[in-house]
């Protein structure tokens, strides 16, 4: 079935594994986007700048250049969503690229379901980021929680949470980005500054106390799960 929402947008595939890349180019095909595939950095660095796509999907291990190092040349000039394709095992890696403007990533190996809801929710965030009015003022609604930027009330089943001034912040900061991971790294440094102690234990100690705040059960969370070794990622609200 075809969408066409979705029929205008071109993804750039930079994947050198050839059954992966035709396992990808055809689920996107058969969704509408237009796809163009490279089996190389290089490549897919050239093929970025000529075609300007709406989306890049980038393999890490690829034959010519680390795929970290593709995102940080993209990044000097475009700020087009990349989803980071990465083998299981390697949490440092992920990481890292995420913190070298990647996105969000997909594991090897995936179905085609988690891929489309990845790129729905990167092309997604790109278009809100382009109309950034939007993003500061639409609440953050899911299941029985709310998050009103405006008013700075969270609200779950309508009653008002009291949260202290760090977790609100923390809050705010994953529902704006809701669907996305963001690293460790990345809340720390923008919730205690650059120089903060790279601990994780503050992170974590107002992490436990939000889920016991809106959580109804803090080990099986509904709203901000934990991706282990790589940072949260807050249920995508609704649109
Ligand atoms: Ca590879």
């Amino acid at each position: 079935m075809k969408s066409n929402a979705l029929s205008q947008n071109t993804i750039l595939l930079i994947e050198d594994e050839e059954n992966i890349r035709s396992f990808i180019a055809t689920t996107l095909k058969n969704q509408g986007y237009k796809i163009t595939c490279a089996s190389a950095g290089e490549e897919g660095l050239h093929l970025a700048a000529s075609l300007c796509p709406d989306l890049i999907l980038l393999d890490l291990g690829l034959p010519d250049l680390d795929g970290l190092d593709v995102i940080k040349r993209l990044r000097e000039w475009t700020a087009v969503p990349v989803i980071v394709i990465s083998a299981r095992t390697n949490e440092h890696e992920k990481a890292r690229a995420l913190d070298c403007g990647g996105d969000d990533y997909i594991t090897k190996p995936f179905g085609t379901v988690e891929l489309l809801a990845r790129i729905r929710t990167s092309l997604r965030h790109s278009r809100q980021m382009q109309d950034l009015s939007s993003i500061h003022q639409k609440p953050y609604h899911y299941k029985n929680l709310t998050v009103n930027f405006e008013d700075h009330a969270v609200t779950l089943n309508g009653n008002l949470i009291h949260l202290t001034q760090i977790e609100y912040k923390l809050l705010t900061l994953l529902a704006r980005n809701s669907g996305k991971v963001l690293t460790y790294t990345f809340l720390m440094e923008k919730i205690w500054g650059p120089y903060t102690d790279s601990n994780n234990q503050i992170l974590r100690v107002n992490m436990a106390n939000i889920r016991r705040k809106i959580e109804e059960n803090p080990a099986a969370p509904e709203y901000v799960f934990t991706e282990i070794g790589i940072g949260y990622r807050m249920a995508e609200g609704d649109i």
